[in-house]
């Protein structure tokens, strides 16, 4: 979907977002992205895009679901986000796309040289920016262990049985070769 900027009307474009579009499949489609990274193109929030002269305002709140692989234990999980969009296009003057803080405040400001835009690819940037560093399916996923390559802790993971040195997985090892676990 593309938008025309000299096509948004005064009182600008409502864009409703309910979950089950699929809003932004075509931006997905066209921005390359990691290959551990899939964003959930369906949607849910509002946004407004409103127009004055140089300048094409995004404002609004989306919530999408990210899939990623966590950084520990490399498991595939999803995360929820919410977006705030907070963001103007000016268009005119410089070849290049990029972005950068406006003034002292937080609204981001993206250049674009085109007359038309596609939000669904101003949104998925935006959702791909709001990837963690270091994914984690959760706070304290143990990752895997480096001997058997299982998740830590988990049942297929017994290296801690024979691991030496702490004394509490040795009793803990003596019990259960005691008792035939
Ligand atoms: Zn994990
Ligand atoms: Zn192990």
């Amino acid at each position: 979907m593309k938008i025309r900027i000299d096509e948004i009307p005064e009182d600008g474009l409502h864009l409703s977002f309910s979950g089950d579009e699929d809003f932004l499949s075509d931006a997905v489609k066209s921005i390359s992205m990691s290959g551990d990274v899939k964003i959930d193109p369906h949607l849910r929030g509002d946004i407004h895009i409103s127009h004055s002269g140089e300048e094409t305002t995004f404002v609004g709140t989306l919530t999408g679901l990210m899939h990623l692989h966590c950084s520990r234990c490399l498991g595939e999980f999803s995360l929820q986000k919410e977006l705030i969009l907070d963001l103007k296009l000016r268009s005119g003057g410089l070849a290049e796309e990029f972005r950068q803080d406006a003034d002292e405040q937080s609204t981001d400001v993206l250049y674009v040289e085109e007359q038309e835009f596609d939000p669904g690819e101003i949104i998925l940037q935006e959702f791909l920016l709001e990837i963690p560093m270091k994914p984690l399916c959760r706070e304290d996923c143990p990752g895997l262990c480096p001997r058997c390559g299982a998740l830590k802790g988990s049942t297929e993971c017994r290296c801690a049985d024979e691991s030496s040195g702490d004394p509490r997985w040795e009793a803990l090892a003596r019990l259960k070769r005691k008792t035939g676990q």
